[in-house]
């Protein structure tokens, strides 16, 4: 409870950073602060015991001002309306930095998906579209998947969406590719993260060989991550998931752990070519990167003075809070911002959309080159800012991501 309540602070901590440099009155930050609208459903299922569950599902949809609200959906057993209001608030931002035409949105489900059998899944999924469906749709607000969500359950999101308004697969991203999804979509969070990673390592003038890398996680974003960043030869010496954390200093067999992870229902769990060590170990390494890819809230006042890495890529939402992310500038560690550095994934949302509503297919390629040229095109940007205005890569983050809004906002009119 602690550490969600500390990652809600800390948004808005941020947002608040930014704001004093750019000199917003009260009023404009409490209008760019408050969410649109938040609604909660009841969700409720039989599931296959014959018992009667009953959940709450939430969507947060923070702001429209610079198109239709977008953001992912998670199942996971810590969330709540703090947390989505928290996570729908980012991506407002995240969408403005890398200037795709959304607004920021964000739901979940207070659910652990792994508990649960397909059916019951797909019971949930199809109940929580029946509570919301009136208030979402591809100009409405988009769903996507998030932690604890996949492309399954994205088709089964556009399904019951089709029983009330009619097919329109534009109406959530993230859908298996044989269901109108986009080659290159799943893979687009960790690549982007590899695409930034090197831009911001080139810039530091480090290289990737001489690069030792730790990631936490192994799940999509993580996994992804971890490929990405082996085949462009850097050394990936540890990675983590819920099973542990697996380290070896020459560097790790990536493609031999992801084949593992396939053959092992996702986990690393029984992997014997590295030495185990605990998931908070793993952050405190004395590695040349770190990569959190998992839950928010992992780096704290607690274990900052403990993080030895020079530079941190928040490939999670919401990984470093405020506190620790003090911590971590004085001692000069550079912090590469989730709000930029997991944007790939909703970037290739973005195209994913586009693509269903011209009923074009593109291909894996045209996928990966316009993805590096959105996230370039926004690395170059903040890098500048942070440059010129000698604030962190963060505060220049969110100095474009807040700009772009606050403009849109002032554009079409508040009253
Ligand atoms: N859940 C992802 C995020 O946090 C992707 C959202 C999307 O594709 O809309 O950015």
């Amino acid at each position: 409870m602690i550490l969600r309540m500390k990652a809600f602070d800390s948004t808005g901590l941020y947002f608040n950073r930014a704001a004093d440099l750019m000199d917003l009155s009260e009023n404009i930050r409490r209008l760019l602060l408050t969410p649109k609208r938040e609604v909660q459903v009841q969700v409720s299922i039989e599931r296959d015991n014959g018992e009667i569950a009953t959940l709450i599902g939430y969507r947060v949809q923070h702001d429209d001002s610079r198109g239709p609200m977008k953001g992912g959906l998670r199942f996971h057993p810590d969330v709540d309306l703090d947390e989505v209001r928290s996570l729908a608030a980012l991506m407002t931002w995240k969408t403005s930095v890398v200037n795709i035409p959304y607004g920021g949105a964000k739901g979940g489900i207070a659910v652990d998906p792994v508990s649960l059998s397909p059916r019951e899944l797909e019971l949930i999924t199809r109940k929580f579209v029946d509570g919301i469906h009136d208030l979402i749709g591809p100009d409405i607000d988009i769903p996507a998947p998030d932690m604890g969500t996949n492309d399954k359950i994205m088709a089964w999101f556009m399904n019951q969406y089709a029983k009330y308004h009619g097919f329109n697969p534009a109406c959530v991203t993230g859908k298996p590719v044989e269901m109108h999804g986009l080659p290159g979509r799943e893979e687009a969070t960790g690549r982007g993260v590899g695409i930034l990673t090197f831009k911001l390592l080139s810039r530091l003038a480090r290289k990737p060989n001489q690069t030792r890398v730790a990631i936490q996680g192994f799940g999509n974003v993580g996994s992804h991550a971890a490929k990405f960043l082996h085949e462009a030869e850097y050394r990936v010496v540890a990675v983590s998931d819920v099973t542990g954390g697996y380290y070896r200093a020459e560097g790790l067999d990536i493609p031999k752990m992801l084949r593992w992870a396939l053959d092992h229902r996702g986990t690393l769990a029984g992997y014997k070519e590295a030495e185990q060590i605990s998931n908070e170990a793993l952050l405190e390494l004395d590695v040349d990167l770190l990569v959190p890819a998992a839950l928010g809230g992992v780096i704290t006042k607690r274990n900052a003075a403990q993080i030895k890495a020079p530079v941190i890529i928040e490939a999670a939402n919401a990984p470093v809070d405020c506190e620790a992310d003090d911590a971590l500038a004085e001692r000069g560690a550079v912090v590469l911002p989730d709000i930029l550095a997991n944007s790939g994934g909703v970037t290739a949302s973005y195209f994913e959309w586009v693509q269903n509503r011209q009923r074009y297919q593109w291909g894996i390629s045209r996928v990966r080159q316009e993805l590096d040229r959105v996230l370039t095109d926004a690395f170059e940007q903040v890098w500048q800012l942070s440059v010129e205005r000698k604030v962190s890569l963060r505060t220049a983050a969110y100095i474009i991501g807040i700009g772009r809004v606050g403009r849109a906002t002032v554009l079409g009119g508040i009253i």
